[in-house]
């Protein structure tokens, strides 16, 4: 007895309303406004958004699973659901055929949806609507807080974007943890500095709440290992919400359970000890199962009622009010062009221990271990420990950029791709970050326990077991020189690469050049 089937509708549509796997969302506009008898929703599974880049196989399954439990849900409401099943013998491998295929049988007069989490799709939409010769609305997304048009209107005009600024402006905006008076509540706007304590002494976070497999996701599981082979990533731990009630679940233990010890240990990375105290509930809220302003108010409700701190809270409420918003604005606002910038003209090949996790660096083990076990990192993993690497070894933006979008079960365009080619990659000159992020053994030995089990010495830049991000630092701030030492924020580096001797330099870069190779970079 299969536990998903779906009867396609009979009879013309007047509107096919489009939901793609990122948009289950209950109260979406183009829902709310659907004519049920009418109207019908096309959602589809189709290889080709696994393959285009090569997708974890914990994405992919949480994705399927999600849409799966939505369109049952929808049903239940009584609208009629058309679903592509990956394993459908006519099913035709993308977006664009799928589409192409509903709109030639059931002959819409319009195509509607909710603004995609890519360009790559909106451009496809809009150019398949004009050969198709169907009308096609696309509304905003309401599980943001600022619409692309109002951050434009903020950005517009300023020399820099800085997320700080645009934070500040949200907060006005919306009243979370504001005065009366207009000043901060906790007499500060951030609390950075309370928020930098290592793993060492923390009390051990208790184990965060996973939903159970139940037989859709089990189904889905057995699908992909058979469909999609190939792909990346092992099945055999998936924890991830794929209901709006497990996601409530998840919300709701992170609330009660870690986030009063959140912000301290907010930027801490430990072996093996993937979560600390961080939420997990990026997916969830991307898949539109929690809107995020559901969350923000769960954290400031717990500083009120006086569960959590505010350092806690507002390390938390910035995280999603502040970056998530701000990296959505700049990807809408900078265009689809964005993909393609290479501000530091790197060329290098992603090392293939990326997709497996197999290397003698201890750090880079732990991180991409964990994301080859489960889909995910959290942020300061992603940004020095596997991030950095990419830049300062010098990997193609793209490269990496693929990478991230394929291996996270977090992972949609508009928020990976300003992570990675803005925060990390200072591929966009600056637009993101206004300086790269580019860090040595120094930094992650402050920060994690990771050093204390690696052969590398990470004292040293330029012997043969000197640690790899010691030498990459040094040769990528030589190497890029003319782009970066302009920077104001970068000149204590720059007065400390003047100290090193024209000998020593000569043999950091060719020690880089031999690491290069050696990682098939
Ligand atoms: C290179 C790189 C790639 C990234 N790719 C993604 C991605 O594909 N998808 C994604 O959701 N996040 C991405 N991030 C941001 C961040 O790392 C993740 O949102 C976070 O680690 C998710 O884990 P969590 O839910 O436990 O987050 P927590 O640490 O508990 O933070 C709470 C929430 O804040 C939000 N948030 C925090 N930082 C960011 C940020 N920089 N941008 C957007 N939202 C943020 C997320 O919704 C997150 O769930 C990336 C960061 C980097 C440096
Ligand atoms: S010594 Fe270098 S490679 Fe090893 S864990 Fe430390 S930073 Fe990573």
């Amino acid at each position: 007895m299969p536990t998903f089937t779906i009867h396609p509708p009979r009879g013309d549509v007047r509107h096919l309303v489009i939901v793609f796997g990122d948009q289950l969302d209950r109260d979406a506009t183009v829902l709310q406004e659907m004519d049920k008898q009418r109207d019908a929703v096309l959602m589809m599974e189709v290889a080709g958004e696994s393959t285009h880049v090569p997708s974890h196989k914990q994405r992919t399954v949480l994705f399927l699973s999600a849409m799966r439990h939505f369109a049952l849900e929808l049903k239940k409401q009584d609208y009629r659901v058309i679903y592509q099943r990956l394993d459908d013998d006519d099913n035709p491998g993308t977006f664009h055929q799928a589409i192409t295929t509903a709109v030639k049988i059931y002959k819409p007069a319009r195509l509607r949806c909710t603004l995609p989490g890519e360009w790559r799709v909106l451009q496809m939409l809009q150019s398949l609507a004009g050969k198709l010769n169907v009308a096609l609305d696309v509304t905003d997304d309401q599980h943001f807080l600022t619409t692309p048009a109002e951050f434009s209107d903020w950005a517009e005009g300023r020399k820099e974007l800085v997320m700080e600024y645009f934070y500040r402006e949200q907060r006005k905006k919306t009243g979370f943890l504001m005065k009366k008076d207009g000043k901060p509540v906790g007499g500060a706007w951030n609390f950075d500095k309370e928020n930098r304590e290592t793993f060492k002494s923390a009390p051990k976070p208790p184990a965060p709440y996973t939903p159970s497999v139940d037989e859709i996701t089990r189904d889905v599981m057995e699908l992909v290992e058979r469909v999609l082979p190939d792909l990346p990533g092992k099945l055999d731990h998936f924890l991830w919400p794929v209901t709006r009630r497990t996601a409530m679940k998840a919300l709701d233990d992170f609330i009660d359970h870690r986030l009063p010890n959140f912000g301290k240990y907010q930027d801490a990375m430990w072996t093996d000890e993937p979560w600390l105290y961080h939420s997990r509930i990026s997916s969830a809220v991307n898949l539109k199962l929690l809107h995020p302003r559901e969350v923000i108010e769960r954290a400031v409700a717990a500083y009120e009622s006086g569960h959590a701190p505010i350092n806690a809270v507002e390390g938390f409420v910035r995280q999603l009010l502040g970056w998530r918003e701000f990296i959505r604005g700049v990807y809408w606002h900078e265009g689809a062009d964005y993909a393609n910038r290479n501000h530091l003209d790197e060329h290098g090949n992603l090392p293939e221990f990326y997709w497996t996790g197999e290397t003698d660096m201890a750090c880079m083990r732990d991180c991409l271990g964990q994301v080859v076990e489960h889909g995910y990192s959290h942020h300061i993993q992603r940004l020095m420990i596997t991030g950095n690497f990419a830049l300062i070894a010098g990997i193609d933006p793209r490269a990496i950029s693929d990478w991230y979008l394929g291996m996270y079960v977090d992972a949609v365009d508009w928020v990976t791709s300003p992570n990675t080619l803005g925060m990390v990659m200072h591929a966009d000159g600056g637009v993101v970050g206004t300086k790269p992020y580019a860090a040595s053994a120094n930094y992650i030995n402050k920060m994690s326990n990771y050093c204390k089990n690696c052969p590398y010495d990470r004292k040293t830049r330029g012997n043969e077991d000197s640690c790899p991000f010691n030498t990459f630092y040094w040769d990528f701030l030589m190497r890029n020189e003319a782009k970066l030492s302009k920077n104001q924020r970068m000149a204590m580096s720059y007065k400390n690469v003047a100290r090193i001797t024209a000998d020593e330099k000569k043999n950091i870069c060719g020690r880089a050049a031999e690491r290069r190779a050696t990682f098939g970079i």
